[in-house]
Parts: C-alpha cells; structure tokens; sequence
C-alpha cells in the first residue's frame, strides 16, 4: 500500500520529535498510525488491530489514549504522546500501551492486562481493581497472549516497574463495543487517574 507522500513527511517528523525522551508517563495509542507507520519505520509485524463493523480499534485508542494525556497535563505531568511506531527510546516513571482485543468466535475475551516481569504487582492491581469496578463484562486475565505479555512497546520505554498493556474489552463482542463506544474520553479519564495515583504513591 503506498502512503501519500504528506502522511510520510509527517510520520517522518514525529517520529524524530519523539527521539530518546525523558517524561513522567509514555501514553501509547495501539495501532495508531499504520499501517502507513509501517512503511516508514519498515515494521514487518504490522498489526493493524481489531474492530467490528466500521469501529476500529486503531480509530478508537487515539481517543482514549489523547483524553488520558490530556488529563495527565493538566495536572502537571509531563506525557509523551505514542503511536503504534516511533523511532528511539523513552525513559518514564509509567507507561501505558492502550488497545481493545479481538476474539474468533466472538465474545471468548473481554478486559484484560499485558506486562513484562519487571512490572510490580501493585501496579497491575491498581488498574485491574479500578476498572473491574467500572467494567461490566467479563475480565479475561493478564497476560493471557504473548502480544501481551512480549509487546515491543516494553522494550521502547523504559520504567521502574509501571509498565502496562491495557486492553479495555472486547470489540468484536457486540454487547462490550456497544458499552464501550461511548466511554472512550471517559476510559482515557480513568487511566490519568490511575496513573497519577501510582506516581503519588
Ligand atoms: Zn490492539
């Protein structure tokens, strides 16, 4: 697929914006920006997310993902903002990879969470106990794939320990994308305010 040549030219400058940063939190939308992205940073597994009928989940983390940034701001923290590719490393205190699962059949999943083994347990349960609270479907498990459990997106940021692939539910499960669809400035709302709890404490 050939990218128009001012969405490359723009991909290109972000991604050298985004160069070796040293925030207080990376917030990353899953998916957003490929698979033009994948073009331009020669990204083979170029994972372009679920969706269900015309809600796509690459559409739906950038929402989510900007109202957590937002919010993150204006209370003082210093964000940088993340697609699904960037070029360099970061360094953070927190970093949240934001995405929605796909199942076949459908409705076999529902929330989940994805870490590397450095992440602390306090960490996960802090969001798992918040969003079990709001989330009234099933909570599918941590870890429960390898994309979770081995995303790049660990290996692009580094923490002390507050790393975390969040999956909110399940797209492809009519009844999930129905509560969810217009819940996502609210998701993202959530998230700020797990995070600044975790850096507050
Ligand atoms: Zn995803």
């Amino acid at each position: 697929m050939r990218a128009p040549a001012i969405i490359l030219a723009t991909l290109l400058t972000t991604a050298r914006a985004a160069r070796a940063e040293q925030v207080d939190v990376i917030v990353q939308a899953g998916h957003q920006g490929r698979p033009q992205s994948c073009i331009v940073l020669r990204v083979k597994a170029c994972n372009l997310g679920t969706g269900l009928g015309s809600a796509l989940e690459r559409n739906w983390t950038p929402i989510v993902a900007d109202a957590a940034a937002a919010e993150l701001r204006r209370v003082g923290l210093r964000v940088g903002r993340r697609p699904a590719d960037w070029s360099g490393h970061d360094r953070a205190r927190a970093a949240v990879f934001l995405h929605f699962d796909g199942s076949a059949p459908a409705c076999h999943s529902g929330a989940s969470v994805g870490f590397p083994p450095s992440t602390t347990p306090a960490f996960v349960h802090a969001w798992e106990d918040r969003y079990r609270a709001r989330f009234p479907f099933r909570f599918a498990g941590e870890n429960i794939t390898t994309n979770e459990s081995r995303y790049y997106g660990f290996r692009k940021v580094d923490t002390p320990g507050r790393s975390l692939l969040i999956e909110f539910g399940e797209m492809t499960c009519a009844p999930q994308e129905r509560w969810m669809a217009p819940r996502l400035h609210a998701l993202g709302l959530d998230v700020a305010r797990f995070i600044e709890a975790a850096l507050r404490s």
